[in-house]
């Protein structure tokens, strides 16, 4: 037998991670006992699935357990499964490379938080991700100054391999002595960790972290935790504290959970489900796009673990698991996105736990207040993108309107509820935020008359609204979009002298479109403005998507053509007729302004050098008129 040892580097950002495992990690060393408990609980649940689907297997009749063996003379901590092991390529990929680029990217991330923010916060965030990202295996050398691997494959003509690493730059591998299937990890502890060989400390980080591994796990023969699929359990019988437990253990997270569903069913289909919503959402903190988080089981094994066939993508945030006895257990991973009863299954589970939110919305809705503010964007993708569950995920958007206070948040429920009955629908802009939304010309007529109209931020609100076309038999309209339904200005008693005589509109309005030639569609009288010259009306859907069409074509300039409509009794719509009534160039600078400025007010993106130029013009008679 060969005893040659090969020295190999490790991937560049399994360095920057082994150095930020090493070097920030360092508050919450536990954590290595439940990567490593979990990895060798990962790859016994995946033999035990090889098995079920008739795989030939080598060493059969293993135990599937986990065992951990403390030596506290040597200062050594053993971990040992039965799972699948690894030959030696997947060792060279699993321990030595990082293949998924969310992982890399996330590694990246992660050393710039550490950088930038030493100290407690950049710690919590570094260690609350770490066990999420594929990354827990090194997390060994919080521990350990070397760490010595033997593994064999359950392929039954595999050898057997040991690598070696102190952490640093590289790692050896080298062939093994013939021996059983599965892996067996020693640690060599570092001083300052001699206490993970006390069997006392290790049952303590069991019964903290790893309570829910569904084999048995041994400390120097005794077993140490509790195997229990808590999720078919009558809830009564479960404590908070499991609870919390249980996800931790699931979730990989530190927190407790900030909602908690579990029910099961029998009819339309066997179900158990118990589904967590996480307190903080990753995600939106920068960090990369989440996997799925629910584990799919039948009858307490597991078929697909984050399974993107039971939940939908939007429903990414959810950790738990569903387990339904009706699923066939040799079911092929790779077909169950197509699979009827899973489809099925999906669609039931998706809709109670909506159902849940909004019950849960209406209880305490200080509580879902909070949970919308960090979770909001996952149900507005969903009511975007979930034709089954639009109905469901449209009742729990909250929106803010000119008729909220302080932070307040509305649904469309309660908008329709305090609707005045004359209205035509359910009223919205959009803006960047409220204060601009609030100076712009779209809001006047009705703050004139007392509606409410829901304000929008982002794109995807406007996206959700305008792919809806009502809502409990209301329309809905968006207020800068050319349309009958808005509200508009009570006839006037009589004309006032400020106005723009009346027979002299229709001039105005044609010298208008001529000037502005194809800027506009078309320039007409509003109903509709009161404060403001003019505004602009887009033909062909909101503002802001008129505006993120412009920064996606980023070389066409100048804003799309849109209706112009003018507010005949503003002084500067009289001041421009009488301008152009004398023929005085002047009024072309002057009207091309009032279509910009009101571009401007819509959040378009207009040219800005004519605009200078012209703005100086303007400027130097206003100056020059003054004197
Ligand atoms: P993750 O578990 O999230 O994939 P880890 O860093 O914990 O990331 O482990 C990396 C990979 O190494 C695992 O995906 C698995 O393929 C392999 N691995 C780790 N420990 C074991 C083990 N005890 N048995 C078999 N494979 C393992
Ligand atoms: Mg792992």
């Amino acid at each position: 037998m060969s005893q040659k040892v090969e020295t190999r580097e490790f991937q560049t950002e399994i360095k920057q991670l082994l150095d930020i495992v090493i070097n920030s990690l360092y508050t919450e060393k536990d954590i290595f006992l439940r990567e490593l408990i979990s990895n060798a609980a990962d790859a016994t649940e995946k033999l035990r699935y090889l098995t079920l689907s008739g795989d030939e297997i080598a060493d059969k009749d293993l135990p599937l357990e986990i065992t951990i063996e403390t030596d506290a003379e040597a200062h050594t901590l053993t971990i040992s499964d039965n799972g699948i092991g690894m030959t030696r390529e997947e060792l060279i990929a699993n321990l030595g490379t990082i293949a998924h680029s969310g992982s890399k990217e996330f590694i990246n991330q992660l050393a710039q938080t550490s950088r930038e923010s030493k100290g407690s916060s950049a710690g919590e965030v570094a260690l609350s991700l770490i066990g999420q990202f594929g990354v827990g295996f090194y997390s060994a050398f919080m521990v350990a100054d070397k760490v010595t691997l033997s593994t064999r494959s359950y392929r039954t003509e595999d050898e057997s391999y040991i690598w070696t690493s102190d952490g640093s730059g590289s790692y050896t591998l080298e062939k093994g002595e013939a021996s059983g299937r599965g892996t067996r990890i020693v640690l060599t502890l570092k001083p300052d960790a001699y206490k993970y060989a006390e069997p006392d400390n290790i049952n303590k980080i069991i019964k903290q972290y790893s309570s829910f591994v569904p084999f048995p796990v041994k400390v120097n023969g005794e077993k140490a935790n509790t195997v229990e699929a808590i999720w078919v359990k009558n809830p009564a019988e479960i404590s908070d504290q499991e609870y919390e437990e249980f996800y931790k253990y699931l979730a990989n997270a530190f927190d407790e959970p900030y909602y908690k569903l579990h029910f099961s069913s029998d009819a339309p289909l066997d179900i158990k489900a118990l589904l967590f919503v996480p307190k903080e959402n990753f995600e939106s903190m920068g960090f990369s796009r989440m996997e799925r988080g629910v584990n799919l089981f039948c009858k307490k094994v597991l078929i697909q673990e984050k399974s993107e066939a039971i939940v939908p993508e939007w429903a990414r945030f959810i950790r738990g698991v569903i387990d339904s006895e009706e699923l066939p257990l040799n079911i092929s991973r790779e077909t169950l996105q197509d699979n009827a009863l899973v489809t099925k299954l999906n669609k039931v589970v998706t809709g109670r736990f909506l159902k849940f939110l909004d019950e849960q919305a209406k209880n305490d809705p200080d509580k879902y207040r909070e949970f919308w503010d960090k979770f909001g964007n996952f149900l507005k993708e969903g009511a975007a993108t979930d034709f089954v569950h639009k109905d469901a995920l449209v009742k729990l958007l909250r929106f803010e309107s000119n008729m909220t206070k302080d932070k307040e948040l509305i649904s469309l429920e309660q908008y329709v509820q305090r609707m005045q009955e004359e209205q035509k629908g359910i009223y919205y802009v959009s803006g960047y935020n409220r204060e601009s939304i609030e100076s712009g010309p779209y809001l006047e007529i009705f703050k004139d008359k007392g509606i409410e109209v829901l304000y929008v931020y982002e794109t995807i609100d406007d996206y959700v609204l305008n792919s809806l076309p009502e809502f409990q038999g209301k329309k809905i309209i968006a207020a800068e979009q050319d349309s009958e339904d808005l509200p508009e200005i009570s006839e006037k008693q009589s004309e006032s002298e400020d106005e723009i005589p009346q027979d002299e509109v229709e001039g105005l309005l044609t010298w208008f479109k001529e000037t502005l030639g194809g800027k506009v569609t078309e320039v007409r009288v509003s109903k509709r403005l009161v404060d403001s010259p003019a505004v602009v009306l887009s033909t062909f859907g909101t503002n802001s998507m008129a505006r993120m069409m412009q920064l996606m074509n980023k070389d066409q300039g100048g804003a799309p053509p849109s209706i112009l409509e003018i507010n005949s009794s503003h002084p500067v719509m009289k001041g421009i007729n009488d301008l152009h009534k004398n023929n005085d160039p002047f009024a072309t600078a002057a009207a091309e302004q009032v279509l910009e400025n009101a571009q401007i007010a819509a959040g378009l993106v207009v040219d800005p050098r004519g605009m200078v130029n012209r703005l100086n013009s303007i400027l130097e008679r206003a100056v020059a008129h003054k004197e």
